[in-house]
């Protein structure tokens, strides 16, 4: 079988989703929420316009995001989301796209139905799943059908993937609720206990990307205490503290991963290094953090961020040798 270029590879993450077209590369980047009108259901808005309104929102629009931890928490809302994005990135509107789409490795069957049937229903011919860390190495361009030991650890917002890979499959996979989402929501903590302000989900993520570049930041909200505007300093060393513990999380996610690592492809491993994947490894200081504590070069690949659907459009490019990569349930035909 083989793609042609209205056919799509998506990348459905807790954070962000992206699609890649073939022929095209990325088409489309943008955040996994979706504005909905709580009266009727109705989806508003999906992506960039519909997070402008989180926190914002009156009160019958609310925002979703669709995924939560890496799978699909609210169905309705994901395929509402699909079925804009996919109608945004295809061309032809004669023939539906076929897809191909990443799924975290530890997903049970049913959340991997949820995410086949979602697509399906937002408008794909036929659906085809793809382990998210073998999309993230053949992403990041890791010789992934070789017989040598490649680590590919993606930390995206819901999900931290670990795994090993070689000729062609995971030899070793490992997976972690605790990523992007868990630091903001150890920030938004940190912040109300030490300065007695509640800030958002979008606030806190700001305060993590901020942090690591910046030494100090100024933030605003609103005193729990004396009900009146504050205005706090924050500084990164604070911060580094307080993510502390799901930074350790996902040290340790990585650690377990080589406890069941056979021996010849961690001797690989050990040469050719780890390469990190997702937003998440734009943490700063990530890297070197893992370096140390796991004795193993550690490098961000190029452009993170997109590697997951870099791999999705690779499976496009060339499906029939990729055949071997996709997960179980391999395909779900659409009528
Ligand atoms: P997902 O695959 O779950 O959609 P992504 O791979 O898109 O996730 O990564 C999103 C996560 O990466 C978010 O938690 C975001 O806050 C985080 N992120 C993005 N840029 C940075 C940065 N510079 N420093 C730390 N975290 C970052
Ligand atoms: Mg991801």
């Amino acid at each position: 079988m083989t793609f042609s270029t209205r056919d799509l590879g998506i990348d459905l993450g807790t954070a962000n989703t992206l699609v890649y077209a073939r022929g095209r590369g990325i088409v489309l980047d943008e955040p996994s929420v979706v504005a909905v009108d709580s009266r009727t259901g109705t989806v508003l808005a999906v992506g960039h316009e519909a997070r402008e309104a989180v926190g914002r929102t009156p009160g019958t629009i609310v925002a979703i995001r669709p995924l939560r931890g890496g799978v699909v928490s609210d169905y309705e809302a994901a395929e509402g989301m699909l079925r804009q994005f996919i109608a945004k990135a295809r061309r032809s509107r004669t023939r539906a796209p076929r897809v191909v789409v990443s799924t975290p490795s530890g997903v049970t069957g049913v959340e991997r139905r949820a995410v086949l049937e979602a697509t399906s229903r937002a408008g794909a011919r036929s659906v085809h799943l793809i382990e998210e860390p073998m999309a993230a190495a053949i992403g990041a361009g890791l010789p992934v059908y070789e017989p040598c030991g490649s680590m590919v650890v993606d930390v995206g917002g819901g999900s931290t993937e670990v795994a090993v890979i070689s000729l062609g499959g995971l030899v070793v996979a490992r997976h972690s609720r605790v990523a992007g989402d868990a630091l903001d929501a150890a920030i938004a903590a940190y912040v109300e206990k030490q300065h007695t302000i509640t800030v958002g989900e979008r606030t806190a993520e700001q305060i993590k990307t901020t942090l690591g570049t910046d030494a100090r930041m100024v933030i605003r909200g609103r005193d729990k205490v004396t009900g009146m505007p504050k205005t706090v300093q924050l500084d990164s060393e604070a911060i580094r503290e307080a993510v502390e513990p799901p930074v350790q999380a996902i040290v340790d996610v990585v650690c377990s991963a080589f406890d069941a690592c056979p021996a010849e492809l961690y001797g690989d491993i050990m040469e050719r290094g780890i390469v990190l994947t997702g937003g998440g490894a734009l943490l700063h200081g990530l890297d070197e953090r893992l370096s140390r504590e796991t004795g193993m070069p550690v490098t961000v690949a190029d452009e993170p961020t997109t590697c997951v659907a870099v791999g999705t459009g690779r499976c496009l490019e060339d499906f029939a040798r990729l055949e071997t990569a996709f997960a179980a349930p391999a395909t779900a035909a659409v009528a």
